[in-house]
This record gives C-alpha cells, structure tokens and sequence, in this order.
C-alpha cells in the first residue's frame, strides 16, 4: 500500500542524497523515499533505534560500488 507521501527521513539519509545524484539509483528514490518509504530498510532501522549502515539499500541489500 502506498503512502503517497515523501519520506520524513530524506533530509538526513545519505542514500537519499546518492539516489539524488545517480540516474542508476534513482529508482529506488520513486519506488521507496517518495512512495512507500515504510518498507525501507533504512526507515525501519533508524525508527528502531539500530544504527544504519551508509550503504544499506532500501531493500536490506548493501550497495556495491
Ligand atoms: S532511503 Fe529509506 S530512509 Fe532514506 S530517504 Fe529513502 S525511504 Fe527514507
């Protein structure tokens, strides 16, 4: 189900700012920070309080280089 509202935590994600710069990784961008953000990995873990790796994907997937 789609929230249809931006994620409260794009000021502050570093993959945010990467799916910003990367025509590769602006999908995830659509598909997450701006629809459905509650399934992100990264929104789930900082809302529990565990630390975040920089490369987590929204997936629970780490990005590789
Ligand atoms: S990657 Fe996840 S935590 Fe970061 S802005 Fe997008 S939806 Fe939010």
């Amino acid at each position: 189900m789609s929230n249809q509202s931006p994620c409260p935590h794009i000021s502050g994600c570093e993959m945010f700012t990467q799916f910003k710069l990367s025509d590769s990784l602006a999908v995830w961008k659509l598909r997450y920070c701006e629809d459905d953000y509650e399934r992100c990995a990264r929104f789930q873990r900082t809302c529990q309080g565990h630390p975040v790796p920089a490369t987590l994907l929204p997936n629970g997937q780490l990005l590789r280089k």
